[in-house]
C-alpha cells in the first residue's frame, strides 16, 4: 500500500515509517523543521521526506500532490503530527490557543482534505489518526491540546459515517504517556507517578503505537471504523 505519514521525522511517527516500510509498503512523510532527522530517516528506510508545515494549506496541498504523483496514490494516511504545551489555562495567549488547534487539528483536517479527494475517486483508504487520552480524559494545564486531540474523536467519529459509503475507514488511536521527545521536559519524579498511575506501570515506546496503527490500515482491520483505539496502557480506562 501507499501511506503518508505526517510528523515522520522523530517520535511516533519515525516508527510508523519504520513498521510500514518494514512490512514493504511504499512510505512518504512529512516533516517540518527537522531535516537533518527526516533525511535520515529517508536514507535509512528508502520512504520519501517532504517538507511542509501542515497548518499552512498551500504548503499542505504542494506536499500530498508530491506523494501522489511519485507513489502514485495513497491508501493509507497517518495524522501523527502534533505539538504539546504545558501552561496554565489562564496564562494562555490567544497565539498559544490558534498554534494548537490549528496544529493538532486544523493540520489533520488540512491534510485529510487533501487527501480524501484521491480515496474517494478510487474507492478506498484507511485514515489514522493519532489523538491522546488526554482528549478522551482531558488534562490539567494542557486544556487546549485536550480540546484539540477531543475534536480528533469528533472529526474521526463523523468523518467515518461520511466516508465509509466510499470504503474508507478512519479510526483513531490515543496513546498514553509515550517516551519521545515530546515528553522530554518531563522530570523524574512526574515520569514515575506517571508510570504509577498506568495499570501496565510503564511508559509506552514508540514501536507500540506504531503497532496500532499498523493493524487499524491493515487488512485486518477492513470491517473497524469510527473507533478510538486506546494504547496507553490502561491509563485512561
Ligand atoms: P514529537 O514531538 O516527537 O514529534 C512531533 C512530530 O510532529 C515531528 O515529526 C514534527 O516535525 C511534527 N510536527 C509538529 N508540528 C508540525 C507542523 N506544523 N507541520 C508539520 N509537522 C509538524 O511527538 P510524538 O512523536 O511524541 O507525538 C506524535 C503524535 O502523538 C502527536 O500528535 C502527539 O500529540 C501524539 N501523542 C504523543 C504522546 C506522547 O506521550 N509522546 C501521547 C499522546 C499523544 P518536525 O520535527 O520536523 O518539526
Amino acid at each position: 500500500m501507499n501511506v503518508l505519514i505526517t510528523g515522520g521525522s522523530r517520535g511516533i511517527g519515525a516508527a510508523c515509517v519504520r513498521r510500514f516500510c518494514a512490512q514493504g509498503d511504499r512510505v512518504a512523510f512529512l516533516y517540518n523543521k527537522s531535516k537533518e532527522l527526516a533525511n535520515a530517516l529517508a536514507e535509512e528506510t528508502g520512504a520519501l521526506a517532504i517538507q511542509a508545515d501542515i497548518t499552512d494549506p498551500d504548503a499542505v496541498i504542494r506536499a500530498v500532490t508530491e506523494a501522489e504523483t511519485k507513489m502514485g496514490g495513497i491508501d493509507v494516511l497517518v495524522n501523527n503530527a502534533g505539538i504539546a504545551q504545558i501552561k496554565l489555562f489562564t496564562d494562555l495567549t490567544d497565539a498559544d490557543w490558534s498554534t494548537m488547534l490549528s496544529t493538532n487539528l486544523g493540520g489533520a483536517f488540512l491534510v485529510t482534505r487533501a487527501v480524501a479527494k484521491g480515496m474517494i475517486s478510487r474507492q478506498f483508504g484507511r485514515i489514522v489518526n493519532v489523538g491522546s487520552m488526554w482528549g478522551k480524559v482531558g488534562a490539567s494545564c494542557e486544556v487546549h491540546y485536550s480540546a484539540a486531540k477531543a475534536g480528533l474523536r469528533g472529526m474521526t467519529m463523523a468523518l467515518a459515517k461520511e466516508l465509509g459509503p466510499s470504503h474508507i475507514t478512519v479510526n483513531c488511536v490515543e496513546p498514553g504517556v509515550i517516551d519521545t521527545e515530546m515528553n522530554a521536559a518531563l522530570d523524574v519524579e512526574t515520569r514515575a507517578s506517571l508510570c504509577e498511575e498506568t495499570p501496565l506501570c510503564r511508559i509506552g515506546t514508540p514501536d507500540e503505537v506504531a503497532s496500532a496503527v499498523c493493524f487499524l490500515a491493515s487488512d485486518g482491520a477492513s470491517f473497524i471504523t469510527g473507533q478510538i483505539l486506546g494504547v496507553d496502557g490502561g491509563f485512561a480506562v
